[in-house]
């Protein structure tokens, strides 16, 4: 039997997405035996997440303190379109291209169906608000290749036709099943450069 503070940390580790009871074993094990000065700056990393990230009110996007993300509130973006995506992640594998210039939105994940249930789970409601209430002529729409992405796409460009703004998709060439988050820098611009109009 491991000592309650091990057992405890095994247990935290195993919720861990990919990582196994096994593995969470092994992981505290090494952080134990390691440099002790490393556990307490990790602890305190941790504390931090914890206590100092939050999401911007405007986007959603990861931001360090309570005010509006680094994107959000640069004023040299283009504030007339809007990248939506399905999480953070996404968005700072875009940023990384400097193929958009635009700002975000982030939905916070995607749907598998189109129902009620499903649709509120998401953060529908503010990016509605925000185009009819900003000057937004284009909702370039990023989600990703998968079959959730597109129902998600499809319910987007329902949400958003009526509002008379221009609604785009991502070109081909990311590749199907995969995640935006994964693409590689190229790949990523050229779907930005081949992006199509939804109708
Ligand atoms: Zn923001």
């Amino acid at each position: 039997m491991f000592p309650k503070t091990f057992q405890k940390l095994i247990e935290d580790f195993s919720r861990l997405p990919s990582i196994g009871p096994k593995m969470a074993e092994r992981l505290v094990l090494f952080l134990y035996k390691g440099d002790k000065e490393f556990l307490k700056s990790f602890a305190s990393d941790l504390n931090n997440l914890a206590e100092n990230i939050n999401f911007c009110r405007r986007c959603h996007h990861l931001t360090e303190d309570d005010q509006l993300c680094k994107i959000c509130s640069n004023p040299q973006r283009n504030q007339e379109q809007i990248c939506v995506v399905e999480d953070p992640l996404d968005a700072i594998s875009i940023e990384k291209t400097k193929a958009f210039n635009g700002l975000y939105y982030i939905l916070g994940g995607s749907l598998s169906v189109i129902n009620q249930k499903e649709i509120d789970k998401l953060n529908f409601n503010q990016l509605v608000r925000r185009v009819k209430e900003e000057k937004i002529k284009e909702v370039i729409i990023a989600t990703n290749p998968t079959t959730d992405g597109e129902t998600t796409a499809l319910y987007l460009l329902r949400i958003l036709k009526p509002l008379g703004v221009k609604v785009t998709r991502l070109g081909r060439g990311l590749p199907t099943g995969g995640d935006i988050e994964y693409a590689d820098e190229v790949t990523i611009s050229s779907a930005f450069q081949g992006r199509t109009t939804m109708n």
